[in-house]
């Protein structure tokens, strides 16, 4: 198997490389506990990827069942049918072949086959996980998402006319197995490639600055932003090099590590309402609000300051993150930001997105659990400024 240096750090994780996929699931293979497999994944990717065929082979001894009903954001309405499907079918191992959507319906399928009970009162709280999840692979085809490293999920679901977004924590939600193969992200296309990328860097971003980052979750965001920096425009614009795939895949996977033991921040509050009421992907809408943030947490005061360690801290841990993206001052770092999003074909300003309701933007955008971990606090009159200077 092709292990790099890296690997030394992705203690009990079983990654692997380039090319590696077929040769890793031939090994999985050969452990007789795993009877019934289910493959959940998107019906366009089966056709795309051909991997599908591929990995049934592998698994030539066992019944492999699959369930490729994902959609983008995925309900909760999709995941419950999923976990029907995987009990009927007494499956006792997940494989996530996909981008985020996949992985975390994947992983959510894996814990919930085995925690009985409404599957949105675990989410909003009123049930308790007690038993542990059937064996989970993720193999992303995405380098956005991170999924693959972290413990959370995120599920969708409607009520009183208005679409939810709910994240989950749990340490049963980690996948047990996780296969990086460059190659599977050769079909994606360059705005898909542009979006994901953004998302990676957010994750990256909001991680280093985020009151709960340490040392650990540090050292993986600041690699991820350099590799972004550095790659991510490569990538939209040579979409068949394996190498800049190799490299944005690996920025996913260290955002997601970070992620995992941060959280994400303000960015991906406000996110999630750009997404669910304007359609725009997770990706760019953390990239079109990404640089205001960072401006408005580079002018922290004593007064605003919601980390612990204290304002010096937080503003030197921004002046880091210009450092990360090659520049010296926040006009630079901004500039950068826009720059880079521009060069990968995307635009800047909310309303030529389409985004033109931003009181919707603002009584949605405030996720609590993920708005509290940003170093400086943010009010309603913050964010309208914030959304009305990049309208
Ligand atoms: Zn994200």
């Amino acid at each position: 198997m092709n292990k790099t240096k890296r690997d030394s750090m992705y203690i009990s994780r079983n990654i692997t490389y380039h090319g590696a996929i077929i040769r890793y699931l031939q090994k999985i293979n050969n452990d007789n506990s795993w009877n019934n497999i289910l493959i959940v994944t998107k019906k366009s990717l089966v056709k795309k990827l051909g991997v599908l065929e591929r990995i049934k082979k592998c698994f030539s001894t066992r019944k492999i069942y699959v369930f490729d009903k994902v959609m983008p954001n995925p309900k909760i309405e999709m995941i419950e049918q999923g976990i029907k499907f995987a009990k009927e079918n007494n499956i006792k191992l997940v494989v996530g072949l996909g981008g985020g959507s996949v992985i975390d319906t994947a992983k959510t399928i894996a814990l919930f086959v085995n925690n009985p009970g409404n599957l949105l009162g675990y989410f909003l709280g009123r049930l308790i996980i007690k038993n542990k999840a059937i064996v989970k692979i993720a193999i992303p085809t995405t380098a956005g998402s991170g999924s693959e490293a972290t413990r959370y999920v995120v599920i969708n679901y409607f009520r009183d006319g208005k679409i939810f977004k709910k994240p989950l924590e749990h340490k049963f939600l980690m996948p047990d197995f996780v296969i990086l193969d460059a190659a599977l992200l050769l079909s994606l296309n360059r705005y898909r490639t542009a979006t994901i990328g953004l998302d990676v860097l957010s994750h990256a971003i909001e991680s280093y600055w985020s009151i709960h980052s340490n040392k650990k979750s540090d050292e993986y965001a600041q690699e991820s932003i350099k590799i972004v920096i550095n790659y991510l425009e490569k990538s939209c614009n040579h979409l068949n090099n394996l190498k800049y795939r190799e490299k944005m895949l690996l920025a996913s996977n260290l955002a997601g590590r970070a992620i995992n033991i941060t959280k994400t921040t303000i960015v991906h509050a406000v996110s999630y309402p750009i997404t669910n009421y304007f359609n725009i992907p997770h990706g760019l809408a953390c990239g079109l609000i990404l640089p205001s943030f960072l401006k408005f947490n580079a002018e922290i005061t004593r007064g605003t300051c919601n980390d612990k360690r204290g304002v010096k801290f937080v503003k030197s841990k921004i002046t880091n993150i210009y450092k990360f993206l090659g520049v010296n001052d926040i006009n630079h770092a901004c500039q950068k930001l826009n720059s880079l999003m521009e060069n990968i074909g995307l635009k800047l300003r909310l309303r030529e997105n389409g985004i033109d309701n931003l009181k919707l933007i603002i009584d949605q955008g405030f996720m609590p659990e993920r708005a509290k971990n940003n170093p400086r606090n943010v009010n309603r009159k913050d964010l309208k400024n914030i959304l009305k200077d990049i309208y």
